[in-house]
């Protein structure tokens, strides 16, 4: 089959003709590509948009046709898309600081449910699983929904 340098491993989105039948309106389509070990060769299934098509490759000039097949393209091509591309030094440090502050959000949440226990605990109410799920949210969202009362403190 005409597939120079494809990793055998992964599956590719390629163009696929339709069957040669009197009613079947001939549109060229897409079909996900694998490699077939019993077969040695590389074999489709049917188009994405659901349509039986001839068995075989089209070449890859070949323009789609199929709207329902285009509109999908952008979806399969993302999940066959392999492997994330490599980041820079400076992509990955936007992606450590991402993680950071994601990180940081949760032990912030953790140590207002913490707290909050705490203060149910002194003034001895009961904490329903509810309410510490409101908590998890974090500090602000409980404020915000009116769950936390901030109570001043009291001079003496
Ligand atoms: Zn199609």
């Amino acid at each position: 089959m005409s597939a120079p340098a494809r990793d055998r491993n992964r599956r590719y989105l390629v163009t696929v003709g339709p069957l040669g039948l009197p009613d079947e309106p001939q549109d060229v389509h897409l079909a996900v590509s694998s490699w077939n070990t019993r077969w040695t060769g590389w074999v489709h299934g049917q188009a994405i948009c659901g349509r039986t098509t001839a068995q075989g490759e089209l070449d890859d000039g070949a323009t789609v046709t199929c709207e329902d097949c285009e509109n999908l393209r952008p979806d399969y091509e993302r999940i066959l898309g392999g492997d994330p591309p490599e980041l820079t030094a400076a992509e990955a440090r936007t992606e450590v600081d991402r993680l950071g502050l994601a990180l940081y959000r949760a032990q912030d949440a953790l140590a207002f449910v913490g707290e909050c226990c705490d203060i149910a605990d002194r003034e001895g109410r009961p904490i329903t699983t509810a309410q510490v799920r409101e908590w998890l949210k974090g500090a602000q969202c409980a404020r915000q929904a009116g769950l936390v009362v901030e109570v001043p403190d009291t001079p003496a």
